[in-house]
């Protein structure tokens, strides 16, 4: 294990999340439990999951043989498109935490807004109740445009803690970002490398400060989501990449490297378009 300290935020509920953790999205459920045990011992303590990843199980499982104290962990899993609503919601969490083997989690999220179904606001109010009953310490969102956010500010009573949206240099987010810094909500980087699906790592920017800082073009990206204070959790199998993506507090990005990597921008998906989404 190494002795890097993960920075942290302060949600705007009090809670504190550290804002490098560790993704199991496609992480096969049989292996789900060794690369979870891998990502603890390496040093993660903050783990993001969803009911629909089907390995709920074998991320309790390493949590439970960890031995780590559970105050030391950041757990979040998510509230599955199919189980939005009042009990289907309450009926859907206590799955996720009979699953994990815990009593909280640290942070549930509605995984899609799903407007068509238009669900999300009764889904939101059910998840106030689940963290007013402990089961979650706090309480967000996922692939929420601002229409969502806004429509939850006006019809409910909570801001959610943070928004966890689809960020990578391709898609920056610029607006939400800008929403979520004017309103306090948090915002998470998933797919923070692209899942691979374009040359990201190629890419004269990331190559470059790569080549001048002697790391890895994935080590610069995730700097990148962390100079700009959004909280991401790349995914990987491999003890060797998940070890080199924690390592990344030995450099900075110059300021001129951070704006070269901003023109990338292109406002390019490489996953679904929260208002198409139809699972
Ligand atoms: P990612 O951007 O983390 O990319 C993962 C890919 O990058 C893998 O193919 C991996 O092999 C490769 N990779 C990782 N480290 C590398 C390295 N050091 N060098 C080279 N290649 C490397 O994509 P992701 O897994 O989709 O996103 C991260 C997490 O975000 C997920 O695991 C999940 O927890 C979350 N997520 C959430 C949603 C959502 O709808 N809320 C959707 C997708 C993912």
């Amino acid at each position: 294990m190494t002795t890097t300290t993960v920075p942290t935020l302060t949600l705007n509920d009090g809670q504190i999340i550290p804002q490098l953790g560790f993704g199991v999205f496609k992480v096969n459920p049989e292996q789900t439990e060794r690369i979870v045990s891998d990502a603890l011992e390496v040093g993660y303590r903050h783990i993001d999951t969803a009911a629909i990843y089907g390995n709920e199980v074998g991320v309790g499982n390493a949590i439970a043989k960890s031995g780590i104290p559970r105050d030391e962990l950041f757990i979040t899993t998510k509230l599955w498109n199919s189980d939005q609503g009042t009990q289907s919601a309450i009926d859907a969490m206590d799955l996720s935490l009979e699953k994990l083997q815990l009593e909280s989690v640290n942070l549930y999220l509605i995984h899609w807004p799903r407007a068509d179904l238009d669900r999300y606001v009764d889904s939101w109010t059910t998840m106030e109740q689940l963290k007013v009953d402990g089961k979650t310490t706090s309480i967000g969102v996922s692939n929420f445009h601002l229409s969502h956010l806004e429509r939850l500010a006006a019809e409910t009573g909570t801001v959610p803690a943070v928004d966890q949206l689809e960020l990578h240099p391709a898609l920056a987010q610029k607006q939400l970002r800008a929403y979520g810094a004017e309103h306090g909500i948090a915002i998470e980087a998933w797919g923070p490398l692209g899942q691979g699906k374009y040359p990201l790592f190629e890419m004269a920017p990331v190559a470059d400060a790569a080549a001048a800082h002697g790391v890895s073009p994935a080590q610069v990206v995730v700097r990148w989501h962390l100079h700009h204070g959004l909280i991401v959790f790349p995914k990987s199998n491999s003890r060797e990449r998940m070890a080199q993506n924690y390592d990344v507090f030995g450099f900075e990005l110059s300021a001129d490297e951070l704006a070269a990597i901003d023109t990338l921008d292109q406002g390019m998906r490489v996953g679904a378009d929260p208002d198409e989404a139809r699972f």
